[in-house]
């Protein structure tokens, strides 16, 4: 662990204008949903704003001065994003709708072409809906089947069963870096190692990592990774998906119109390479302008004194959350970005969020969309508090009052 370091969140915070705004007539907002998505700092805002007011236009098509600059803004988001993920190649990054869409891409697309029946996908047990449903279509298309990794009492994985699972028949393992319900952070890295040691490819669904830590998908060894603009402070609207270019070259495209092809005749059409053949389509210019101010703001943050940061936020919400009598907290692995899931015992969860809410707490109950995850805790919803750069220890202070008050009015 690297020596403390200063971070200093306030000045962080003071980019972000909803974080001054006030809820339900003047109570000010605290803001502990993160994980859901981001706030934006002005950086973005305005990149998103001077898009629609300089440089409109559509990408790749017209010989005039607006597309042009248009086109440089797309594929200069692009360049940034290959740059932040360590890829190899710019082409490697395909720009999607988002974390669901790039793994519905990778399932239809490089599912149809290596998944058959008896095959098997392994998955882990905390994974987002998104990384579920995607494979049991795919099994559902093909006869393969779906595989699941278990979780463990304190929310990590069980590690021991991964070298049984990992079969001759497995052809894919798609795993979350990091949990968006107990905040696990896998060790991905070891994960994909153990998987490429069977020849089996691997995909990373990095939609909660990417705000809490520098990635590179060469040190992790992964071949596709995908995460979503608008958690890591861009826009709604846009997604990653990283893959290794001979890969996704030899991929079919997975839906077809413009932009994607380089010949149309009535009889057939010649598709692009990669990443304009999975590109089809007038795509969302403006996210793309939002997402390349997005990395270029994460890139003036110390990851490593706001991880430090985040870090004992984690904590200190972890002790408050157990000063309530009943509580139990979902999910207490070693590592752990900024998420905190809780129950109270005899206290529902719905009721819970609104009284926070009621006293300007944002938090998030419900199944986070990882119903299997909670099932193996035996709960049907929590309650989830969650950080980010420009969460403060006055955040928590505040949380800490509402939950005590919002507890006694409801025991
Ligand atoms: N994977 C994880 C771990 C998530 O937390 C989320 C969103 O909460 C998703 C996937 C889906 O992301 P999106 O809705 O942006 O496609």
């Amino acid at each position: 662990m690297s020596s403390q370091r200063h971070y200093d969140p306030y000045a962080v915070r003071a980019q972000f204008p909803i974080l001054s705004r006030t809820v339900h007539g003047g109570v000010p907002l605290v803001y502990l949903d993160s994980a859901a998505t981001t706030q934006k700092p002005d950086a973005v805002i305005t990149a998103i704003d001077q898009f629609y007011r300089r440089s409109n236009s559509n990408v790749h098509r017209a010989a005039h001065a607006l597309s042009a600059e248009a086109t440089s803004i797309w594929e200069g988001a692009r360049a940034r994003v290959a740059r932040f993920l360590g890829a190899q190649r710019t082409e490697e990054v395909v720009f999607t709708r988002g974390t669901t869409e790039s793994i519905n891409l990778v399932a239809a697309s490089w599912g149809s072409m290596n998944v058959h029946a008896g095959d098997e996908i392994l998955i882990t047990g905390m994974e987002h809906h998104a990384n579920i449903v995607p494979w049991q279509l795919l099994c559902e298309r093909t006869g393969a089947v779906l595989k699941a990794v278990p979780v463990l009492e304190d929310g990590s994985l069980d590690i021991s069963a991964i070298d049984a699972l990992l079969t001759d028949r497995t052809r894919l393992f798609a795993m979350v870096h990091a949990s968006n319900t107990t905040g696990t952070i896998n060790d991905v890295g070891a994960l994909c190692a153990m998987a490429a040691a069977k020849g089996v490819r691997t995909l990373v669904d990095g939609a909660q990592a990417v705000l809490h830590q520098p990635v590179d998908v060469q040190a992790i060894g992964c071949d596709f990774y995908v995460f979503s603009a608008h958690k890591l402070y861009g826009p709604t609207g846009l997604g990653v998906l990283w893959g290794r270019y001979d890969l996704l070259d030899a991929m079919p495209p997975y839906q077809g119109g413009g932009a994607m092809i380089q010949h149309v005749s009535l009889e057939r059409s010649v598709y692009e390479a990669p990443p304009l053949r999975f590109e089809a389509g007038t795509p969302h210019i403006a996210g793309a302008a939002g997402l390349g101010a997005a990395i270029d703001w994460f890139d003036t943050l110390d990851l490593d004194a706001m991880a430090q940061h985040e870090d004992r936020l984690t904590h200190r919400a972890t002790s408050i959350i157990y000063q309530v009598e009943g509580a139990r907290v979902i999910g207490e692995a070693p590592r752990k970005i900024g998420v905190v899931s809780f129950v109270i015992e005899g206290v529902h969860g719905t009721d819970l969020g609104m009284l926070l809410d009621e006293q300007g707490v944002a938090t998030r109950t419900g199944h986070h969309c990882t119903m299997p995850l909670l099932e193996r805790f035996h709960v049907g919803s929590t309650c989830r508090v969650s950080f980010a750069a420009y969460s403060t220890n006055e955040d928590l202070d505040v949380f800490e009052r509402a939950l005590t008050k919002a507890v006694r009015m409801l025991r």
